[in-house]
């Protein structure tokens, strides 16, 4: 079902006599990564089901915690989660519901929810020595000298937190452009996101995919010439590319801090080494799968194969 290149598998050593049964949490079944996610693990003999996850209701209440679908008790040993970044609170609480009743999910519930939130991860992540671009965040302020300061003057970049795909990334080339911007921006947002343009990235970031503790998979995104955003909803495209041991330890690293075991890592390259953009938790397998050729999906049922045992949440309170 894999595009253009022949796909090759990472040889991990999974036990392939322990069948599970695996739910993929994810809106719909046509998407090319749930798609791919079912395939894999079907074809690892794991009896799988696609479930809509806004479908699921349960009893919160009931001292037995369960979770059912169209009047049927759900009963799985694993779990993926593909929560959508609009989806994120009734998402998390299926999630949530699952871990209370012993299930392995790969992403929890926790994790995806600080995951989802831009802030609160950069937050997080900045707590850690993992390189970030210089940040500002502001509610309405007045003082817009002193935020456009504060990330160390134009040229900068304003993000519109709920922006995705490159959509509200704004550049402001001069300290005039970045006050009529900032300016602007407040009248759709009272939040506002500004940070130190990294010029060097020249237009190029890096998403690496990371499963547990390794990078499997990472491509190279490029905008077209004049732009420096480089989604492939911009007009980017996107190879294959050859991590230094650093851009791999500050990926693994930003999603180990996160507290995620699957996460989409974007980072950019400047004078001072990787910076992490974002961490994304279900990140899409379709662009990395093209761009480099690896089986992400087999990679992923296989790190479920040797991780999935119950009751391994590692949130204590579980909730
Ligand atoms: P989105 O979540 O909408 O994709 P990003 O924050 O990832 O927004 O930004 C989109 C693109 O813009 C990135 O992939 C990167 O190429 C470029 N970009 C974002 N922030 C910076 C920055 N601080 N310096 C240089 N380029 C950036």
């Amino acid at each position: 079902m894999l595009g253009r290149q022949p796909l090759f598998i990472i040889p991990v050593h999974g036990d392939p006599n322990v069948f599970m049964k695996i739910g993929i949490l994810s809106r719909n079944r046509e998407l090319y990564s749930t798609r791919r996610l079912l395939e894999a693990s079907e074809s690892r003999g794991h009896e799988t089901r696609v479930v809509d996850y806004l479908r699921c209701y349960m009893n919160i209440t009931s001292t037995r915690p369960s979770i059912q679908f169209a009047g049927e008790a759900l009963d799985f040993d694993a779990v993926i989660p593909r929560i959508g970044a609009s989806r994120t609170f009734y998402g998390t609480a299926v999630v949530r519901q699952f871990e209370m009743m012993g299930v392995y999910s790969v992403n929890e519930s926790q994790s995806i929810s600080r995951s989802q939130d831009k802030l609160r991860s950069m937050q997080v992540l900045s707590r850690t020595d993992i390189g970030m671009p210089t940040t500002g965040f502001a509610h309405s302020t007045r003082d817009i000298d002193g935020l456009i300061d504060a990330v160390g003057g134009a040229p900068l970049i304003v993000k519109l937190l709920e922006g995705t795909q490159g959509v509200g990334v704004v550049l402001a080339e001069t300290k005039k452009a970045a006050q009529s911007v900032i300016s602007a921006f407040r009248q759709l947002t009272p939040n506002i996101l500004i940070q130190e343009f990294i010029k060097e990235s020249r237009g190029v970031d890096i998403r690496c995919f990371v499963i547990g503790r390794r990078v499997v998979a990472a491509m190279e995104r490029r905008a077209p010439p004049g732009e420096f955003r480089s989604n492939i909803h911009q007009g980017g495209s996107a190879h294959a590319v050859e991590l230094s041991p650093t851009e791999r330890r500050t990926a693994v690293r930003a999603a180990g801090a996160l507290g995620l075991r699957v996460a989409g890592v974007d980072i950019i390259r400047s004078e001072r080494g990787p910076l992490v953009l974002e961490v994304n938790s279900s990140p899409g397998l379709e662009g990395i799968e093209a761009a480099t050729g690896v089986d992400v999906a087999d990679t992923i049922i296989r790190y479920v194969e040797r991780n999935a045992s119950p009751n391994r949440t590692r949130d204590r309170v579980k909730g």
